[in-house]
Formats: structure tokens, C-alpha cells, sequence
């Protein structure tokens, strides 16, 4: 049976090994001022070496964006970059691949680091399979598919490339955030905050509350407001994309690469998307759908609410949230992340309000385990406390229902009082048949 590879995201080293520990096969991760999501990466040349090497022990994959499109003075960083993959190279630590856009920065990589296997990145915009020919000629071994591919057109790539025998990996994404340009080709961010999109910098401007004024002919100056509702109009705020139930066409289209979105995302979004898909795929690999435990889980994140991108029909009204632009989640938050166990006593971070009594779901890599929290303490002071605040590193202590792990997250489940904003949870839309 054709067995694609989860990709997920990593921000910095503690997604990666998240990402790792919740089933992902391979991670996505940016170099330090090439990448999409320069803001995050690792700020010093350790982080990558570590990463790397824990790589290798798992058996796992690492691939690196440098997928910016460089102005002039980028090339300099490139060079910096490019001199610390060859340090590593001869300490025997690699990534699988190097994601491109820029076919400068192609080109210096093929001079300077042969070596190094080429992906596409999503950033080139690749549509067809004329592309994918053209990138496999430059030496490209991957090459990520626009979210703008429909299903029945990977299809038909994926036969046209058969048929000429082209042997260029596929990957795509499966889940995250859209775009409402052809990804990142857009200068909106830039325009209004300074943020450039093209430099992993987009400050999604086109998610912000925006007002739209009339000004009649003769009245100059007299501008006339067209509001939608209370909160002004939401012309381009799109709905994330989510395939968790579809993976199967995805398989049968032999999809390499099944690309989760989200290297920004916190932590607990990488655990519980992670999970989510990496449990969907081993069912769908065996032709069985999801269970409601993952539909449950992967609506348990924040989200702008789902639907099926461009896969099966061009996105219409219903691929944006025109009403509500609020991304929270209603039943479920981040509670926090186990950072040390001691015997049976647990340490979490805390990263939202707790209270005596909440209840609690511990997400390990196979399992949720539920469990009230009566009794808890500072961990600074070891006393017994009534609530707990999240941020700043805050600590608590409480006894470990079973056996667990550092690093696993833990999620709050809402009562009805603790819900800062009511939004309806749409369920994951089912597409027509393509
Ligand atoms: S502002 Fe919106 S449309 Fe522009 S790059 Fe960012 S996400 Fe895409």
C-alpha cells in the first residue's frame, strides 16, 4: 500500500521534537534569514546541529527552507549559511532536502553544496506538470504543489509524469492556513505593516477588520460607510484548510508528501495537528476513517474554521469567514506543557488560567487521558493553590494519573463561564465528489 510521509512544521527546536515525538515523519524548519519564517528560526548555529543530530538518532527527516525570492543583499546571508551547511557536512549531519523558490538561490546551492537534494518550495508556485518537469531537469528531487492543485489535477500530473517517467517526489499541503494569493506573492502585508510576506515576515493584513466607503461624485470628501455587520466586513478572510477526513484520495493520488501548515503556530497546535494526522493516515493507509476522537481532537486547536481548500471545487463563499474573524476555540485551550516528572509528581508549564477543579486532558502521542486537577501546587513554593496564571514560566505541581513524559501538552477543557468568545465550531465541510 502507498505510505506517504507526514510532514509537519517546526518553528524551533522544542516543535521539532514535539513534531517528532507526536508521529511526524519528517519536519519543515527555516535557516536563520532565508527562510519563509525567518522570525522564528533558531537564532544560533547550535539549535540546527542539534536538530540534526536528533534526526539521525530517530530516523527521522529534516528539511530546511531557504525559500525566499533574495533581493541582492540577501545573497550575502546565503553565503553565511551555505558556509555553516558545509561545516556540518563534514561532521556527517545533513538535511534530506533544501526548499527553494529563488533560482538564484538554486544556483548557489548546486555551486556551492551539490550535495544538498533540491525540493520546490510552494513559494514557486508549481501548477503542472510541464513545472515539475522543468524543476526535475534543474535537479530538483521534490517538488511542493501549489494549494491552488485540485485533486483531479494532481491526478492528472501524476499520471503525466508516469507516462514520461519522471521520477519527481509530490508533496502538498494537507492542513493550515490559505492564502488569498498564490501564496506569499502578495504585497499587502508589506504595504500595511511593513512585513514582508515574500520574506516569511506576512502579518496576514488580509485577515484585518477593514471598512468600505462610497464617495458620491458631487460630495466630495463625504464618505459613506458600507459595514456588513457591527464588526465592519471581512473580504478576505479565508478558513483553514483541513483534509483529515479525505487523506484516502490523497493516497490513491499517490501524494508523497502530506504537508501540515504552521511553523509560527505554538506548541500544542503542533502536538494535536501532528497526532490528529499522523493517527488519520495509519487508518486511511488501512481504508478506515478517522474515528471521532480525531475529528474531535484536530477541532480541539484554534481555528478560523475548516474546509477543503482547493482540492475538490475552487474556493467560494464558503471558504471564508465573512462574520466571525475570531479564531478561538470554544470547548478546548493550551493548559500547558509537562516539562519534568518526578516519581509520580508532574511539573507543567502553565500557559492559561487554571482553577481548582478544571478538567484536564493529557495528549500523548496514542492517547488522551483525562483528569481533574483538585489538588495542585506552586512549584516554586510548594504550596497548595486555588488557580494558577499562565505565562512568565509559571509552574505547578500535581500527581501523574499514569506513566508520562516531559514534553507532552495538556489542554483545558472550557466550561460554558470560561469561554472569552463564542464562536460556532463548524464541522469539517464534506466536499462533493470531484
Ligand atoms: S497578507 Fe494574506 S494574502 Fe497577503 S501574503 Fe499574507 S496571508 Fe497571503
Amino acid at each position: 500500500m502507498f505510505k506517504p510521509e507526514l510532514l509537519a512544521p517546526a518553528g524551533n527546536l522544542e516543535k521539532l521534537k514535539t513534531a517528532f515525538r507526536y508521529g511526524a515523519d519528517a519536519c519543515y524548519m527555516g535557516v536563520k534569514s532565508m527562510s519563509m519564517r525567518v522570525k522564528i528560526d533558531d537564532k544560533g548555529g547550535d539549535a540546527l546541529e542539534e536538530a540534526l543530530k536528533l534526526k539521525n538518532r530517530l530516523n527521522k527527516k529534516i528539511y530546511l527552507t531557504m525559500n525566499i525570492h533574495a533581493h541582492e543583499n540577501k545573497l550575502a546571508f546565503l553565503d553565511k549559511e551555505l558556509e555553516r551547511l558545509t561545516k556540518l557536512h563534514k561532521k556527517g549531519l545533513d538535511p534530506d532536502g533544501i526548499l527553494v523558490s529563488d533560482v538564484g538561490i538554486l544556483n548557489l546551492i548546486r555551486k556551492r553544496c551539490p550535495w544538498l537534494p533540491i525540493h520546490v518550495s510552494t513559494q514557486a508556485n508549481t501548477l503542472n506538470s510541464s513545472a515539475i518537469e522543468f524543476w526535475g531537469k534543474q535537479g530538483a528531487e521534490r517538488v511542493v504543489l501549489g494549494r491552488e492543485v485540485s485533486l483531479h489535477e494532481l491526478r492528472q500530473i501524476r499520471g503525466k509524469l508516469s507516462e514520461k517517467g519522471i521520477k519527481v517526489e509530490l508533496e502538498g499541503f494537507v492542513h493550515g492556513a490559505m492564502c488569498m494569493a498564490y501564496s506569499g506573492r502578495c504585497l499587502l502585508s508589506n504595504f500595511m505593516a511593513h512585513r514582508d510576506a515574500n520574506e516569511g515576515m506576512c502579518a496576514h493584513s488580509c485577515r484585518w477588520k477593514y471598512k468600505v466607503y462610497l464617495e458620491e461624485e458631487l460630495r466630495p470628501g463625504e464618505f459613506v460607510p458600507i459595514e456588513e455587520d457591527q464588526q465592519g466586513t471581512s473580504l478576505m478572510s479565508s478558513k483553514d484548510m483541513c483534509m483529515i477526513e479525505h487523506l484516502g484520495d490523497l493516497i490513491d493520488a499517490q501524494l508523497d508528501s502530506l504537508k501540515l501548515e504552521g511553523r509560527h503556530k505554538t506548541v500544542y497546535y503542533t502536538a494535536i495537528a501532528t497526532r490528529a494526522y499522523r493517527q488519520a493516515l495509519d487508518l486511511a493507509i488501512e481504508g478506515k476513517p478517522p474515528t471521532p476522537e480525531i475529528l474531535d481532537l484536530i477541532e480541539s486547536i484554534n481555528t478560523r474554521g475548516y474546509f477543503t481548500g482547493f482540492w475538490y471545487n475552487k474556493p467560494g463563499a464558503d471558504g471564508h469567514r465573512y462574520h466571525e474573524r475570531s479564531d478561538y476555540n470554544e470547548k478546548y485551550c493550551f493548559a500547558g506543557v509537562i516539562r519534568k516528572i518526578d516519581g509520580k509528581t508532574v511539573t507543567m508549564e502553565v500557559r492559561n488560567r487554571l482553577d481548582r477543579g478544571d478538567k484536564l486532558d493529557i495528549i500523548t502521542p496514542n492517547k488522551t487521558i483525562p483528569i481533574v486537577l483538585d489538588d495542585f501546587k506552586n512549584a516554586e513554593t510548594g504550596k497548595l493553590i486555588d488557580y494558577a496564571s499562565g505565562g512568565q514560566g509559571f509552574t505547578i505541581l500535581f500527581e501523574a494519573p499514569e506513566k508520562l513524559e516531559e514534553g507532552f501538552v495538556v489542554r483545558k477543557r472550557l466550561r460554558s463561564s470560561q469561554i472569552d468568545v463564542k464562536i460556532k465550531t463548524e464541522k469539517i465541510r464534506k466536499p462533493a465528489k470531484s
